[in-house]
């Protein structure tokens, strides 16, 4: 099969890369000049975990994952006032537990690809059009192709989904928070191996130390904190951050201060997609796209991973019959995103608390994280998978 893929992200390169395998041709289009560098750190474990081994790639994920100790909850004066030793996050995820950039997850799959995929890099589709089994897409720059499946893997903004489903505002499940993250050179004080977090009602900020002497900022508000509009451009957004962020203590006015000589801040709703069905006709999503849990499920990118693995196993197993494979990939996956996503959805009250006192039990439940047995009481069943990879007839790879 000839099949095309929007979006080189963690969905799109692990789809490629399974389909490869199987022996299709594949096409990826990015709408990035180059693969996209920066970005959060992000934690990969269970079925993410699962499909990366599978692909032979976890001593380079291993390679570039960061091992922050401990994450540190400290209050306005700086003083630690909760938190916990990563280790047991690892732990209770049996040891198959990473701390990865998004990009360096993505950039390690699109290099396993090995040059056997071509990829168009600074190019969008813009158009798709089914005639029969085979469909026509044309692009922004490129001329256009003929393939036999369309993939969108292009992210919580998703084109394709625009394109073969319908408006984004009929999918959207926003969780009433709204998330902005930016990098900061040569930031201090530094301390590496402690994600540090400040929280106040309604609000936090967590500053990470990156490589090359970069330091991540992430922060994370309720929407009622936010005004009207919607930050469009980069000036409105340093602004609406200086806005909500400026009276926190900590170092939230250093942070801010370094935040005007940034140039690029990542700043949207933190939203849920939900849609009656991930395909039509021979048009696909995986990932984001088609079911994104939210930064708040934390395992957004191992459930990509696990949608691309089952999709292109599932084409892989029917045999040509794409209609069953894209039938069969819904069955398979849906209620157990579904079931991610709900409990994603529980969990924004004790993620960004409204009130002090809602601030002081989250707090709290961090101390206890300490103790034998909270650990898997608090955080247990979000950091074990309730499904296991179907297992497909392996593929070769043909040569590049
Ligand atoms: C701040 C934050 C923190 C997070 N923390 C975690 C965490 O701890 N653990 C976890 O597992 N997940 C986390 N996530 C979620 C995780 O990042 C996503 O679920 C995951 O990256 C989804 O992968 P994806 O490939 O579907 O989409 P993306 O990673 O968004 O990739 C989409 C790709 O498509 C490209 N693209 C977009 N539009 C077009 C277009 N029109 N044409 C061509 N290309 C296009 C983009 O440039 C990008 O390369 C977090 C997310 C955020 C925002």
């Amino acid at each position: 099969m000839r099949v095309a893929i929007q979006g080189a992200g963690i969905a799109g390169t692990t789809l490629a890369w399974w389909l490869r395998r199987y022996g299709h041709e594949v096409l990826l289009i990015e709408q990035a000049r180059a693969l996209r560098s920066g970005g959060y750190v992000l934690d990969l474990w269970g079925l993410g975990y699962d499909v990366a081994e599978r692909m032979g790639i976890l001593p380079a994920l291993q390679a570039r994952q960061y091992l922050a100790a401990e994450l540190r909850l400290v209050d306005a004066q700086g003083r630690t006032c909760g938190g916990y030793p990563t280790e047991i996050l690892s732990r209770l995820a049996n040891g198959r537990f990473m701390a990865l950039a998004r990009a360096d997850i993505a950039a390690t799959i699109h290099a396993a690809l090995d040059r056997g995929v071509e990829t168009i890099f600074g190019d969008s589709i813009t158009a798709i059009a089914q005639h029969g089994e085979r469909m026509r897409i044309d692009f922004e720059q490129a001329s256009a192709r003929e393939v036999d499946l369309v993939v969108g893997a292009d992210g919580l903004r998703s084109q394709i989904r625009a394109l073969g489903f319908g408006a984004e505002a009929t999918f959207e499940y926003p969780l009433g928070c709204h998330v902005a993250a930016f990098e900061l050179p040569g930031y201090r004080p530094r301390q590496e191996d402690v994600v540090v977090i400040h929280g106040a009602p309604g609000r936090y900020v967590t500053r990470l130390a990156l490589r090359e002497d970069k330091t991540l900022v992430f922060m994370v508000f309720r929407d009622e904190c936010l005004g009207a509009e919607f930050p469009a451009d980069l000036p409105a957004r340093k602004a609406a951050l200086r806005g909500i962020f400026a009276d926190m203590g900590w170092e939230c006015p250093q942070i801010l201060g370094a935040m005007a000589a940034v140039d690029e801040i990542y700043f949207d709703s933190v939203s849920q997609i939900r849609m009656p069905h991930w395909t039509r006709g021979r048009v696909a999503l995986v990932g984001d796209a088609a079911a994104c849990p939210s930064l708040i499920a934390g395992e957004g990118a191992g459930l990509a991973m696990a949608q691309a693995y089952v999709l292109a196993g599932e084409i892989q197993r029917s045999q040509g019959n794409v209609d069953a494979a894209l039938r069969n990939y819904e069955k398979r996956l849906r209620p157990f995103l579904s079931a991610k996503q709900k409990a994603a959805e529980k969990l924004v009250g004790a993620f960004v608390p409204r009130t002090a006192f809602g601030v002081a039990v989250r707090n709290f439940g961090t101390r206890l994280m300490r103790l034998p047995v909270f650990p898997e009481l608090l955080m247990g069943r979000y950091l074990r998978d309730a499904m296991t990879l179907p297992e497909y007839a392996d593929g070769t790879t043909p040569s590049a």
